[in-house]
């Protein structure tokens, strides 16, 4: 028994002490619940608005043709469904998927893509690959929270680049690599989500791309592009791809889950030739073969569904949602409160007065019937108290105006006691260590 882990100490499961505590890989000590899950046990109540969560609107699909398709696969390709697969993922699936990215402007071979378990396989299985404990990675400020959470499990050491509302700042990512390069650190890849952001709904501006290219090759660092909101953009033009200027130097990931359905659980890694064989045996360990059954079924409506008449209908869903927030936010946020706007995705990212926090406001926000994410949950390092993110997917209008009203309720509330007692930030928070919260 090491030396660290004789230092573990019995520790609480929910109300129970865990007797395990002792055995567990140095690894898992950096997996822990978010100390706002229990908050969030409460906000899935029918009478809390949430502006929490990030799930698709599913029920946008017909699900009556859904079931049929489902029958069809079961009728005419059962005993193939209900099979063995590869790790690699279905080559019909994958030659379809290929067709996918054309809309994205993206030329690619059936051979380099790898289907995973939602987008998220994909990146565990490339901080699988290409991380050691130490080993940093570079993301956005903020960032994906399941991410970090992935790069934690890894033991990376995770830093921060920050964002403005062009994206990432190329200036800022070139002086973060040199500075590992000067204490002899490899950066081992820059983690971007480059179209309406999770969480901050930011989309990376063309001139950018070409510049975070431009330092990303001089400092020969891979980038790992994450692109699930792509084809979900209500206004403006779609921007190229970081894969199509990136010289075999990005590993571009996909997912269904939200131009279709998350609980289909199909992304996919497209990657250079020998980095794709790597993680299909990456792939191959941590679960054998996919769900046959589910490639089947997804192939069949990719190939009988008009499914790009179905994008086109969650995205006139989501961009009235998106309007509805962004209108009801200008009416009724207190001065001094900044968000950002969204031509796509999910999320608008929403910054509270100086001061004022955003993690402490939580449950006054939650006896007001609405949620929220803090902002500490997108940052490894306990940045983001004064933010939150606001997500407008799956609640209608008229819960979304309801939501942000109680929220500016909690906002007031929080600015009367800052006005009494001063900042509501306490003093020790900055800069520590936050668990994330464990929300899509
Ligand atoms: N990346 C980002 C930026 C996401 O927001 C999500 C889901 N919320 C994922 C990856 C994972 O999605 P999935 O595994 O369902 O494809």
């Amino acid at each position: 028994m090491s030396a660290d882990h004789r230092e573990q100490q019995p520790a609480q499961q929910g109300s129970r002490i865990d007797p395990h505590v002792g055995r567990y890989a140095h690894r898992a000590q950096g997996m822990v619940a978010s100390e706002v899950r229990a908050l969030f046990a409460v906000a899935s109540r029918p009478e809390v608005v949430s502006l929490a969560g990030g799930m698709p609107n599913v029920s946008a699909l017909p699900l009556d043709q859904f079931g049929d398709l489902v029958k069809d696969v079961v009728s005419q390709e059962g005993a193939a469904a209900l099979q063995y697969g590869s790790a690699q993922g279905d080559p019909v699936l994958r030659e379809q998927i290929c067709d996918y990215m054309t809309l994205e402007g993206i030329t690619a071979v059936p051979d380099d893509v790898i289907v995973t378990v939602g987008s998220q396989q994909a990146l565990d299985l490339i901080t699988r690959v290409f991380v050691d404990p130490g080993d940093i990675v570079l993301t956005e400020a903020p960032t994906y929270v399941t991410a970090i959470n992935t790069f934690a499990a890894f033991q990376a050491d995770t830093r921060h680049v920050s964002m403005d509302e062009h994206g990432v700042d190329p200036d800022e990512l070139d002086r973060a690599l040199t500075e590992a390069e000067r204490q002899g650190q490899r950066v081992k890849f820059f983690y971007t989500v480059p179209n309406f952001q999770n969480p901050a709904g930011i989309t990376m501006t063309a001139e950018r791309r070409t510049r975070v290219m431009e330092v990303c090759q001089r400092h020969d660092v891979l980038v790992v592009e994450d692109n699930p909101y792509g084809l979900l953009r209500y206004d403006g033009e779609p921007e190229p791809t970081l894969y199509s200027q990136g010289n075999g130097n990005v590993i571009y990931l996909g997912s269904l889950s939200k131009t279709l359905s998350p609980g289909l659980r199909i992304g996919w890694a497209l990657a250079p030739a020998p980095v794709r064989a790597k993680l299909v045996l990456a792939a191959e360990s941590a679960m054998l073969s996919h769900s046959t059954f589910n490639q089947l079924v997804v192939r069949r409506y990719l190939s009988t569904f008009p499914w790009r008449e179905q994008i086109k209908t969650f995205n006139a869903m989501y961009s009235e949602r998106r309007d509805t927030m962004l209108t009801a936010l200008s009416a009724m946020m207190p001065k001094g409160c900044t968000w950002t706007e969204p031509e796509g995705g999910f999320f608008v990212w929403a910054t509270l007065p100086e001061g004022v926090d955003a993690k402490a406001m939580l449950p006054r926000a939650v006896t007001e019937r609405v949620a929220y994410v803090p902002g500490t949950g997108f940052y490894a390092d306990g940045r983001g108290r004064s933010s939150m993110r606001l997500s407008f997917c799956y609640p209608t209008p008229e819960q979304i105006r309801e939501g942000v009203r109680r929220l500016v309720g909690a906002i007031e509330g929080e600015l009367d006691l800052h006005a009494t007692f001063g900042t509501t930030l306490p003093p020790s928070t900055q800069g520590s260590q936050t668990p994330a919260p464990d929300l899509p």
